[in-house]
């Protein structure tokens, strides 16, 4: 089997306070080089993951998850030394600049204020397990009347904006489908889902792509009615670093921090 690897951020420098290290959704910049150093002394072959049923056991995809803005560094990196990768961004994200999940993190990160216990809350997950059900609308509207927190904290530019997403697909890196909104396909009824994958496509499309893209799961959560409907869009379904439910999605390999 080659292998697909998952990241998320790419930061500059570890820090053990940071949300995204204590999560895993992050790695240094140290730890990326030390990647791509190893992939190259291996002699492996990157490639996108479009391109996953002509793999060798010498290929490896590497995949980066929602389009954070620190990816175009990373892959400006890997394109020097003559690699490719496969972005799944997500369309609200980069055309909103916001998501609930990361506005939570801005804060924890940015408020000493916080109550300890929603503050444990967010570090173990349990608030995305709800917030990745909620659409931006509902969860300012949650945030609001639970938390009392009125404005948004995302106040950088996180995610990849369109110009630069089809910046890297000229220069031959690959996008993929990863939903508008985020939320988890296993939870949108049939129509909401199928009207999440087209639109979707449909603006990778107008972002330059002209392979069909592979679909990695929002929170790799998926169920045989999911992978039923999404294979219609694709014949490349990603999971996370678990076992699938469905013998049809791919399993990636998370690069962490120490491993
Ligand atoms: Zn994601």
């Amino acid at each position: 089997m080659p292998s697909v690897l998952m990241l998320h951020r790419v930061l500059q420098e570890y820090d053990p306070d940071n949300y995204y290290f204590q999560r895993r959704t992050a790695i240094s910049w140290g730890r990326f080089i030390q990647l791509l150093d190893k992939i190259e002394a291996d002699g492996c072959e990157t490639l996108p993951v479009s391109a996953l049923g002509k793999a060798s056991p010498q290929s490896v995809f590497i995949t980066f998850d929602d389009g954070y803005a620190d990816n175009f560094r990373a892959i400006k990196e890997l394109l020097r030394r003559g690699m490719t990768a496969t972005i799944f961004p997500v369309r609200n994200f980069s055309q909103q600049q916001f998501s609930a999940i990361d506005d939570m993190a801005a804060n924890l990160m940015m408020s000493d204020a916080m109550p300890a216990d929603l503050r444990a809350s967010i570090i173990n997950g349990r608030i995305k397990k709800i917030a990745r059900r909620l659409s931006s609308e509902r969860y300012r509207f949650l945030r609001a009347k639970l938390f009392g927190i009125a404005e948004d904290r995302l106040i950088e530019k996180l995610f990849l904006t369109e110009q630069q997403l089809s910046e890297l697909v000229d220069s031959g890196i690959g996008l993929g489908i990863h939903g508008c909104s985020h939320r988890i396909f296993s939870s949108l009824p049939e129509d909401i889902l199928e009207k999440e994958l087209q639109e979707s496509l449909d603006w990778l499309i107008s972002l330059g792509i002209s392979k069909q893209p592979a679909i990695c799961f929002p929170h790799g959560a998926h169920d045989e009615r999911t992978v039923e409907i999404c294979s219609q869009y694709s014949k490349y379904l990603l999971g996370v670093d678990c076992k699938p439910v469905c013998k049809e999605v791919h399993r990636r390999i998370h690069v962490k921090e120490d491993t």
